[in-house]
């Protein structure tokens, strides 16, 4: 029987473990991917240090390129040797209020990718057909791998924040990196927000047309209509609702954040709005995979075999990455 190659976490806190298994087989609607490509997103480190509870043991990773090595007897829309992306939404129930609403971001039995389904860490993966994208031929395996959540979710958080002109994104890594470049494209303002001394990241924020780059320390030159908050850290919600204007909104876009400080009623005062955005549609994949193609959006990739996934996390967590970090088999 084949076998397969996978990186998996056992215990949060742990470093992720080298395994191999048969390749599955695939039932009903699930599509067998082998995979190409992963890329590497701030909630693989999430859970692999258990901040978010996954369903234990888990293979991580929700950027999944790859082509379709089987179908199973019920799977549609795509073919043996089709190229597929697979994101974290790996599943909704379809029949639950936010599914029949349009809503199946909010999903209340949702299956998510590396989360609760084993994810794309791996030479192989099984996916459901109905939520697996087409990749646009624009992109090759590697700059494809990011789009599928750092683009994608960045997208969905990028248009949660409103038409406004002047838009903030604070933490410059991988889905600052992508929605820069689709918000310049759309004509806006990009003030880029780094760590404090990361002249690095600044200047590649200024490299993708951001009109200014600073820390999250100082105020922008001008007042924003949106911020958008990609690092995880809460002490950037206050910040940011005092560089937004009257109306403004902070979009807190990453499924795990520290504790929020407390602030001035002031501060939220005048219709500021604080939100968050949770997971995806595949209407936002289909979109935002047409818009990507349209920018074109250059995503700036790091490779690494698949068997340093967790040189990737560390090198993820000590904020040495400029724009994405990818995995290949
Ligand atoms: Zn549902
Ligand atoms: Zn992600």
């Amino acid at each position: 029987m084949a076998e397969m190659r996978a990186m998996q976490l056992d215990e949060p806190g742990r470093p992720l473990r080298a395994v191999t298994r048969p390749v599955p087989e695939p039932q009903g609607g699930d599509l067998l991917v082998a995979i190409r490509a992963c890329g590497v997103c701030r909630t693989d480190l999430h859970v692999a240090d258990g901040d978010i509870d996954a369903a234990l043991p888990i293979v991580p990773g929700h950027e999944i390129v790859g082509t379709v090595a089987a179908l199973g007897p019920d799977a549609e829309g795509f073919a043996e040797g089709d190229r597929v992306g697979v994101p974290w939404l790996g599943r909704s129930c379809g029949v639950c209020a936010y599914c029949l609403s349009d809503r199946e971001n909010l999903c209340d039995a949702p299956l998510f990718t590396g989360f609760s389904r084993d994810g794309g860490f791996a030479t192989h993966a099984i996916a459901d057909a109905r939520f697996c994208l087409p990749i646009p031929q624009a992109f090759d395996d590697v700059h494809a791998a990011p789009l599928l959540c750092a683009g994608l979710i960045g997208y969905r958080s990028l248009r949660m924040a409103g038409e406004g002109r002047d838009i903030g994104l604070y933490g410059f890594g991988a889905a600052a990196h992508i929605v820069a470049q689709v918000a310049v494209w759309q004509g806006r303002n990009v003030y880029a927000f780094a760590r404090p001394g990361d002249a690095d990241a600044q200047a590649f924020a200024k490299s993708l047309g951001c009109i200014w780059a600073g820390s999250s320390a100082e105020a922008p030159p001008a007042a924003l209509d949106a911020a958008i908050i990609f690092a995880p850290v809460g002490a950037l919600v206050p910040a940011a609702l005092k560089a937004v204007r009257k109306g403004g909104r902070v979009v807190c876009a990453g499924i795990h954040m520290s504790d929020i400080p407390a602030f001035p009623y002031a501060d939220l005062w005048e219709e500021r709005s604080i939100l968050s955005v949770a997971n995806l549609t595949r209407q936002d994949g289909i979109e935002f995979m047409e818009v990507a193609a349209k920018v074109p959006v250059e995503t700036h990739a790091t490779v690494l075999p698949l068997g340093e996934a967790n040189a990737a996390l560390e090198r993820l967590r000590a904020g040495e990455v400029e724009g994405a970090l990818v995995l290949c088999p």
